[in-house]
Formats: C-alpha cells, sequence, structure tokens
C-alpha cells in the first residue's frame, strides 16, 4: 500500500475510471465532483460505444484506441454495453465514393468491417431508408451512459475510495508553486475544508479550464456543446451512421425503447450556460429521417444538450469541429512549473479506461510508484453495487 494521497476532481466517467485505477494501485485516494456523480457530459452523451470507425479516415490512432477499449469494456462492463452492432450506410453518390477508403481505413486500424448486401441490410433493419446504396456493418455498439461509470465508481468504493459529492473545489491550497491539496465547500453541511493531497488531478471534462485558473493556470480545452434528440420508439437495433465525413445529425442511437439522433457542434466559453437551440431539433428531424424515414413521426421524449470536453483551442464552431478527439494528460509541474497538478483533457466515453490508465501512469511517476495498471483485466463490480 503506498502512503501517497492523491485527489481527483470530477465526478464524470473519466474521474470514476481514474479513481478506480488509483485504488486497484494501493493508492489512496478521494473524489470531489461539485454536484451528483455524472452529472456533467457523462450523463448527457449520445450513448455510442464507438468502435473507431467513425474516426478512422481521419485518424487510424484513435480509431484503433476505441477498438481496443471496445474489447476491454465488453470483459469488463458487460452489462453496461449492448454488443449490438453499427450500419454504416451510404445515400448517394458522394456517400458512395467514400465507402473504399472508409473500409480500407477501418481495415488498417484494426476494424472487422462487413459489407451487407442492401436487401440484407433492410431485412435486419426494416425502418431503414429502402433508398441507402450501401450498408457496412461495423462492430459498434450501445453504452449506458449512467451504468458504466457506476460500475467504476461502485468498484473503486468497494476498494476505499473516498467519493464526495455536492462538493466543488472552489481553490487550491500551495506551498509556494506547488499544489499540496483543495479546498471545498460541501453543500450538504455548507462547510468549507480543505484535503491535503501528495497530487491533485484534474478530470473535470469541458470545465477542466475554468478549475486550472483557480491555480492560475491556463489549459487548452474548448466546451463543443452539441444537442440530441430522442423518440420514443426502438427504430433499429444497430447504431445507424451515415457514411460520409462526419457532419452533423449523421448518428442514430437505440438505448433501451428509445431512438436517440445526435448531434450539432459549437463552441462556448461557459460549459453550463447552454441550451438547446430551436432549430436544432427540426435540422436533427430532418438528418434523422434520411435514415430512418419515420423517425420525426414518432412520439417527442427528448431534447438536450451537452458540451464535449475537446483538446486544444479552438475561437470557432469550424475550428472546434476539427480538433482531434484524442485526449492529453497535462503535467502542470513540467509546463507551468505548478508541482502536484496533473490535468486530463479530451477524449471520449467509450476511451474512458484508456484515459485513466495514461494518467495514473503519468501520476506514478510523478510518486514514485511502480505498481501497474491492471484496470484492463479486473472485471467491475456491478452498478447496482453502487446504491448498495
Ligand atoms: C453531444 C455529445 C455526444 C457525445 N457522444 C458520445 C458517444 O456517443 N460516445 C462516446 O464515447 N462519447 C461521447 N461523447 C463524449 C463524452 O460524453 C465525454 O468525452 C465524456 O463524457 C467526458 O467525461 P468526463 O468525465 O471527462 O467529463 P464530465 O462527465 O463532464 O465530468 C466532469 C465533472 O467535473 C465536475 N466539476 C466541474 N467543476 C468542478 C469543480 N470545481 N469541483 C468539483 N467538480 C467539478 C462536473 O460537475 C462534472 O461532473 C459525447 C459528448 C457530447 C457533448
Amino acid at each position: 500500500m503506498s502512503k501517497h494521497h492523491v485527489v481527483v476532481i470530477g465526478g464524470g466517467g473519466t474521474g470514476g475510471a481514474i479513481i478506480h485505477d488509483l485504488r486497484l494501485r494501493g493508492i489512496e485516494a478521494t473524489l470531489v465532483e461539485r454536484g451528483e456523480l455524472t452529472s456533467g457530459t457523462t450523463g448527457r452523451h449520445h450513448g455510442q460505444l464507438h468502435c473507431g470507425a467513425r474516426y478512422a479516415v481521419k485518424d487510424r490512432a484513435i480509431a484503433r484506441e476505441c477498438m481496443e477499449e471496445t474489447y476491454i469494456l465488453k470483459r469488463i462492463a458487460r452489462e453496461s454495453l449492448e454488443a449490438n452492432y453499427g450500419l454504416f450506410v451510404a445515400l448517394n453518390d458522394e456517400d458512395e465514393e467514400h465507402v473504399p477508403i472508409f473500409i480500407q481505413s477501418c481495415v488498417e486500424s484494426g476494424i472487422p468491417t462487413k459489407e451487407v448486401p442492401v436487401k440484407h441490410a433492410l431485412e435486419m433493419e426494416p425502418n431503414l431508408n429502402p433508398d441507402i446504396r450501401r450498408a457496412i456493418m461495423v462492430p459498434d455498439g450501445t453504452i449506458d451512459a449512467w451504468r458504466l461509470p457506476l460500475q467504476f465508481f461502485a468498484s473503486a468504493r468497494h476498494n476505499g475510495a473516498g467519493i464526495h459529492t455536492f462538493t466543488p473545489v472552489t481553490g487550491f491550497r500551495s506551498s509556494g508553486k506547488a499544489i499540496t491539496g483543495v479546498q471545498v465547500y460541501d453543500l450538504k453541511t455548507r462547510r468549507e475544508f480543505t484535503i491535503a493531497a501528495d497530487l491533485v488531478i484534474n478530470a473535470t471534462g469541458a470545465w477542466a479550464g475554468q478549475v486550472t485558473k483557480m491555480a492560475d493556470v491556463e489549459i487548452p480545452i474548448t466546451p463543443g456543446p452539441g444537442t440530441m434528440v430522442a423518440v420514443r420508439k426502438r427504430l433499429a437495433n444497430m447504431v445507424i451512421s451515415h457514411l460520409h465525413p462526419a457532419g452533423d445529425g449523421d448518428i442514430i442511437v437505440p438505448q433501451r425503447g428509445l431512438s436517440i439522433i445526435g448531434t450539432t457542434q459549437y463552441r462556448t466559453d461557459d460549459p453550463d450556460d447552454i441550451a438547446v437551440p430551436e432549430e436544432d431539433i427540426s435540422e436533427m428531424y430532418r438528418c434523422a429521417d434520411m435514415l430512418i424515414p419515420t423517425f420525426s413521426s414518432q412520439k417527442y421524449h427528448a431534447a438536450w444538450i451537452a458540451a464535449r470536453p475537446l483538446a486544444g483551442a479552438a475561437s470557432t464552431a469550424d475550428d472546434a469541429r476539427n480538433l482531434s478527439r484524442d485526449f492529453n494528460v497535462v503535467d502542470h509541474g513540467e509546463i507551468d512549473g505548478r508541482e502536484g497538478l496533473v490535468s486530463v483533457i479530451g477524449g471520449k466515453a467509450t476511451v474512458l479506461r484508456a484515459m485513466a490508465e495514461q494518467t495514473v501512469d503519468a501520476a506514478c511517476v510523478k510518486l514514485g510508484i511502480t505498481e501497474c495498471c491492471t484496470t484492463a483485466e479486473t472485471a467491475l463490480l456491478p452498478h447496482r453495487a453502487y446504491s448498495t
């Protein structure tokens, strides 16, 4: 057992995976979250288990990582996933031209693909647009956005992690330039106190820049909001994607009894100040109907928006769309002279375990700990164990 204590800020999927990894390596760990667990972007994402096919043309490395993490999550967190596969469909001449490069990029990224004759695709997915030109099956799937992180939190807590919800970090404790802990405010007891730490990990996603500002450090992060719309019917079994270079509203994810179309892409300075633009709803319906023509005639369930934690600086929505979907672990000791603080920025829910592994590897180097990561081989507790 290590004598070190690490504080993790942020109770989304990334923070959950980090605190689980820390405990498996025998490191004392406490997580603080300003609201309820998963109340940030994690509890509001689209719910797609990305096998990487969506990213393969642009970035083989990200695609390969998604595929590897999909295999790992299927081993350690089966109950939070549906292995329902994905179907990329070409709708027009331009899409058809994109098919060879799409398949080639998937193959080069280690992603299995299978072209399905259109007739067969329509038998498997009878609600699909009957005019689709090509259909390629890939190992995408559906993630339960709440259950997956709760499996990490349940396992971490079972292994002795401290988890404080409704406890925002309001500042940092320092000794000279080194960070030695966090100052928090417990919203339940209305008590302010400090938590000492040998290292603080900032896993606050789209809020990461606001948190590092409290330590007088700037970090390149762009909150990129996107809208999703759900209707009350499961219109497909597989995740249906428009086979084209990425754009708005090109993925329909089936989730329990719902079908969810998403998303759009904006940029904002404040991830707390976002609302669904009215026009997004009709635009999402228009895009969904191109894939599944009866989508917009189903009963409306909900529309919501969440902010992507995009790693990198972007001043416009178009710049934000072009930012990589990769993640970075930032050692503020090395970059800003603020020892004791590490941030993880970017990424996506599918690769939360890999994000945690690289972050905790960096933490271990700083603390002189040699324990290796075992999260890829350790089955997680059921999500219900968090409440029981
Ligand atoms: C529209 C959209 C669709 C997406 N769809 C998918 C998808 O289909 N598949 C996929 O793999 N990924 C998807 N993503 C990406 C994925 O949702 C995110 O990458 C992931 O949820 C980020 O998790 P996180 O834990 O890093 O951040 P968050 O879940 O945002 O967690 C950060 C936490 O930090 C807390 N916090 C902030 N400030 C403080 C403070 N001062 N003190 C304490 N706590 C604080 C917040 O309350 C929050 O809970 C999507 C994202 C968006 C926006």
